[in-house]
């Protein structure tokens, strides 16, 4: 008796399943299939794209074949149907990649119906499906020229991401530092080094298919995508890419649909031993995004860019101003290296400024004018939001040693100082209670619930603390 084409399917796929390495695999290439009809031997399979059809084909043709005959006998023929979504000629990508629909779309048609567009012969497995005229699709890169390696100055800081870099552009996708995760506080560098390895991977092979994109943009490709139907474009295009940089990926934090998508492309990009780069604004453990996403994360290499010290800060404005073709004193280089210590973006904002200005105003870069500017440009530089700037502001309030509100000291003064760290740092940070009581003393989210609750106490009893804390908050709402 013949068995119907789903129960048939169902049966090949437990097959298929124990022969492949990885459950994701299975999910990305298996799971969207559809069975449409099983005639005689001809078993058809709905498949959502061409892409689909050549990645199956390329990859897994022979375990297809080995399946079928189990299942179906020896004669077993398969044949593939397409879905081809009719409104992909205004997909959000058409700019990027040219829209293959229309070579196999025929007019009659209604829309997203299944379109047959291939049957095999009847002895086996030649494979049938040639669409005439495709072409090999260009991907920009969208790497910005400027953020090389060449242009990225070593130290102590970034040396570890930045010998992964080299060895990632030597061999994309196939060293150990897959993903290779960046993270660090805001301009320190997570920009520029991604853009360099993926500049760096297109000199050693200019075949290789690049792509920097910004989270943010991730994100509005999708949620175009979505509201075009056009999903599975958006998946292809990822399909084509070799290294993938995403910027910015605490950006996905919230954002459950797109962070799937991620997961998807993820795994399908990772099975095939294609590179991917994440960089973030904190550790993969911090960042609030599901389980299954973290843990593939982790899978790779994680490295922190941290604060360049003074030396490689004097080196970083040098390299920065030869490529403005500007010159400064020494003085000058050493007195911005050791004022402007926050972070590196807002080095390049002050060099800016200060060049800017001496060429208005047909000033030498003096040291007056240097100080000047640190002074006006500098201080108003916005400061972070950081527990660490909590404590040294309340510190500060209460001249307290900063470190001694890092141990475990119960003295008064110094108790006082920390809960209240803690209360600013809940109220004024997104960071969970246990992020705050490991930065606050090495305590437990338990501590910092009960310093919020002692705080919130004594600022309605005591007016002398009530004063003390809106004083602090002034101060803070400062920066
Ligand atoms: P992030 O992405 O971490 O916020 P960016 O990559 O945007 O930081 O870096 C901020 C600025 O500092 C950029 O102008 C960048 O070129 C520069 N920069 C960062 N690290 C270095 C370095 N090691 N050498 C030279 N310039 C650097
Ligand atoms: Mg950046």
């Amino acid at each position: 008796m013949d068995k119907d084409v789903t129960q048939v399917w169902q049966d090949c796929l437990e097959i298929i399943k124990d022969n492949l390495a990885h459950e994701h695999l299975y999910q990305t290439w298996f799971e969207p299939i559809k069975p449409v009809t099983l005639e005689g031997n001809v078993l058809t399979l709905q498949v959502p794209s061409h892409f689909f059809y050549e990645y199956l084909e390329e990859h897994y043709l022979e375990l297809l074949i080995k399946t079928l005959r189990r299942e179906i006998g020896p004669n077993a023929c398969l044949q593939y149907t397409i879905l081809v979504d009719t409104s992909i000629k205004d997909n959000p990508f058409s700019t990027l990649v040219p829209s293959t629909s229309g070579k196999i779309t025929k007019d009659n048609k209604p829309q997203n119906a299944p379109l047959d567009i291939s049957i095999s012969n009847h002895n086996g497995f030649p494979n049938p499906f040639t669409i005439p005229g495709i072409q090999k699709i260009t991907i920009p890169s969208n790497l910005n020229e400027n953020y090389s390696f060449e242009n990225f100055v070593e130290g102590e800081c970034n040396r570890l991401v930045r010998s992964a870099g080299y060895a990632i552009a030597k061999n994309p996708g196939r060293t150990s530092f897959n993903p290779l995760f960046i993270y660090s506080a805001v301009g320190l560098g997570k920009t520029h080094i991604a853009n360099a390895i993926g500049l760096e991977t297109k000199k050693n092979f200019p075949n290789c298919t690049v792509l920097y994109i910004s989270a943010e943009q991730f994100m509005q490709q999708f949620t175009d995508a979505v509201a075009n139907k056009d999903v599975n474009q958006f998946l292809l295009f990822y399909q084509m890419v070799d290294v993938l940089i995403i910027d910015d990926i605490q950006f996905f934090i919230g954002k459950k649909g797109t962070e799937d998508i991620f997961f998807n492309v993820f795994n399908s990009l990772h099975g095939q031993r294609k590179q991917i780069i994440v960089t973030s604004d904190r550790s993969p453990a911090e960042l609030n995004l599901t389980d299954r996403v973290v843990s593939r994360l982790k899978w790779g290499l994680n490295a922190e860019l941290s604060v360049p010290d003074v030396e490689t800060r004097k080196a970083i404005i040098k390299q920065m101003i030869k490529q403005d073709g500007v010159e400064m004193t020494e003085d000058v280089i050493e007195y911005l290296a050791y004022n402007v210590n926050t972070n590196l973006r807002d080095l390049r904002g002050t060099l800016i400024s200060l060049i800017a200005q001496s060429s208005f105003n047909h000033k030498d870069i003096t040291l007056e004018l240097t100080s000047h500017i640190i002074d006006s440009i500098v201080k108003s530089v916005k400061q972070e939001m950081t527990i660490e700037y909590i404590q040294r502001v309340v510190c500060d309030y209460f001249h307290v040693d900063v470190n001694k509100i890092l141990t475990s000291s119960r003295k008064g003064d110094i108790a006082q100082a920390r809960q209240i760290a803690m209360y600013f740092s809940r109220k004024l940070t997104k960071h969970s209670l246990s992020t705050i009581g490991t930065k606050c003393g090495n305590k437990d989210h338990s501590t910092v619930l009960h310093a919020c609750k002692q705080v919130d106490n004594h600022y309605s009893a005591d007016r002398k603390y009530k004063t003390y804390i809106d004083e602090i908050e002034q101060k803070l709402s400062k920066v």
